[in-house]
């Protein structure tokens, strides 16, 4: 009965493995950018500030583009990022934000 159990979720562990794997790199990179920009506040865009868009919660007025733009401006890796989902860089944006001075 238990050798049976433990042969089940030894299965199930590689694709687990693989995905956390996978997600290290892309934080790594990300802390990187952060000290490489060394963000002051305000963090700005294009007349945008960012720290105060993502207070309000006004990042997801933006569009899809937009985000994306403002993405790439900031050296954020969108590589892989659904580009129909502003989820992934309204995250990406907010990870400036709270490594922002305004943060601390
Ligand atoms: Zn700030």
């Amino acid at each position: 009965m238990a050798a049976k159990c433990c042969y089940d979720q030894g299965d199930l562990s590689v694709p687990g493995i693989t995905a956390a794997e996978e997600q290290q790199p892309i934080d790594v990179t990300r802390q990187a950018i952060l000290q490489e920009v060394q963000l002051r506040h305000p963090i700005v865009y294009d007349n945008l500030d960012i720290c105060a868009l993502y207070k309000e919660k006004r990042l997801k007025q933006f569009s899809v583009a937009m985000l994306c733009i403002a993405s790439n401006y900031f050296d954020i890796a969108t590589e892989g990022f659904n580009n129909k989902c502003k989820a992934e860089y309204i995250d990406a944006l907010s990870g400036l934000v709270l490594a922002c001075d305004c943060n601390e």
